[in-house]
């Protein structure tokens, strides 16, 4: 059995959406939220007992609603109302869900994607169709033309639909160099190891940091501004959020292409520390909180597109890897400046020195590289960095951007 990836490729139409697409649109969502009505009331969320619960009475509401499409609405309401429940579970108060954006979702047998010509055609009800005409740049002839890409779902927005392509997860290579690298909050920092070659390597992604700051600033000065008023407040804070989780994501995808696309080239195994374990609580103070997700997300960005592409990544606990000496093993006490010193004579850049400790990690929990890594610390030449990503020099961006995407075990 092995997993099954699939990746939510964005289309923008070149047309603007018929009228019957709004309306199947607001017929959809109405029927997401009943189904998230009726679900709350019954206190269930499988899909099955929804379908039980709620289909006959939807049958006479949307009498000529497509069935498969009624079908993917207890599929949606139902992932609404796990995630309300987890929500339940973790924090005292959450609000009831309600699904606000217009939105459906058609699962494979329910539309049909003419791969060659770009255009999706979608059955609203017994003999009533729509065409979308898909705006296909180079970027989506990849995945268009690739055969061994299969359709997945395809969801529906007013302003741009979402095609699924699913494939079996590609067995990894086998790696013949190493790429360690430590996420910190404006960079990652690591090593280049291939035989007995080593070299410092960095990814700067400062602006990041930078760009947070700015809307975290903000949204306090809204919250102050409009305290009297608290639904604005909280609206105008929700669309600045969402404009910087967009604007961040964008960069945290050219972050790990610039980094993967290395490592491709490389055959490089990839090592990483495992996030996992720092877990701030809830009541630490708001920006430590804050400065953490997209690190989470990076790595999380990462790991799929390499899983994609066949790219081994290997995680490691971090441990003390920030405040042990790779040399002579001893641990220092705190951390210190920028620059790790030990009473033994070794000094390094503290990011670089933890990289180095994560690669000994994986190296003693099994990393295998062909032909092996000769790699010795002592010797590491660290005054030529090289430089995988920087905000002005830039990876390769992906027109449309990817969204939705995740990975799916069958
Ligand atoms: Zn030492």
């Amino acid at each position: 059995m092995s997993d099954m990836l699939a990746r939510g490729i964005a289309f923008r139409l070149k047309n603007e959406l018929p009228p019957e697409a709004r309306f199947l649109l607001e017929d959809f969502r109405r029927a997401v939220n009943s189904t998230i009505r009726a679900g709350l009331q019954a206190r269930v969320s499988s899909r099955n007992a929804l379908v039980k619960l709620a289909y006959k009475d939807f049958r006479r509401e949307h009498p000529d609603m497509y069935a498969q499409h009624l079908v993917s609405a207890f599929e949606v309401a139902g992932s609404v109302l796990k995630n309300y429940r987890r929500r339940l579970r973790t924090r005292d108060a959450s609000r009831v869900p309600y699904v606000r954006r217009l939105m459906m979702k058609a699962e494979n047998q329910a539309y049909k994607l003419d791969r060659k010509n770009g255009i999706v055609d979608l059955p609203i009800r017994a003999g009533c169709h729509v065409k979308f005409e898909l705006q296909v740049s180079e970027y989506h002839r990849r995945y268009l033309d690739d055969p061994s890409l299969k359709l997945g779902s395809l969801t529906v927005l007013p302003d741009r639909l979402i095609v699924a392509f699913r494939k079996e997860a590609p067995e990894a290579y086998m790696p013949e160099s190493a790429l360690a690298l430590d996420t910190n909050e404006r960079s990652m920092d690591g090593i280049f190891v291939k035989g007995d070659e080593a070299r410092a390597v960095k990814a700067d992604y400062q602006e990041i940091a930078i760009i947070q700051q700015r809307h975290f600033d903000r949204r306090k000065r809204l919250q102050k501004k409009k305290s009297q008023d608290r639904r604005t407040s909280r609206r105008m804070c929700r669309r600045e959020g969402n404009r910087e989780h967009r604007r961040i994501e964008y960069r945290l995808h050219q972050v790990a292409n610039a980094v993967l696309s290395f490592a491709e080239n490389q055959k490089s195994a990839v090592v990483l520390e495992d996030l996992k374990g720092f877990k701030p609580t809830w009541n630490k103070e708001l920006n430590r909180r804050l400065s953490l997700w997209p690190r989470r997300k990076l790595h999380q960005i990462i790991e799929y597109k390499a899983q994609w592409k066949g790219i081994p990544v290997v995680k490691v606990d971090p441990g003390y890897s920030s405040r042990t000496c790779p040399i002579c093993g001893r641990i220092q006490d705190s951390r210190m400046g920028t620059e790790f010193k030990c009473e033994c004579g070794w000094c390094l850049d503290r990011h670089i020195n933890a990289s180095l400790n994560l690669l000994q990690t994986a190296i003693s929990k099994g990393l295998e590289v062909a032909g092996g890594l000769r790699f010795n610390p002592g010797a590491f030449q660290h005054d030529v960095m090289m430089i995988l990503y920087a905000p002005d020099k830039g990876a390769r961006s992906e027109p449309n951007g990817t969204s939705c995407v995740g990975a799916v075990t069958s």
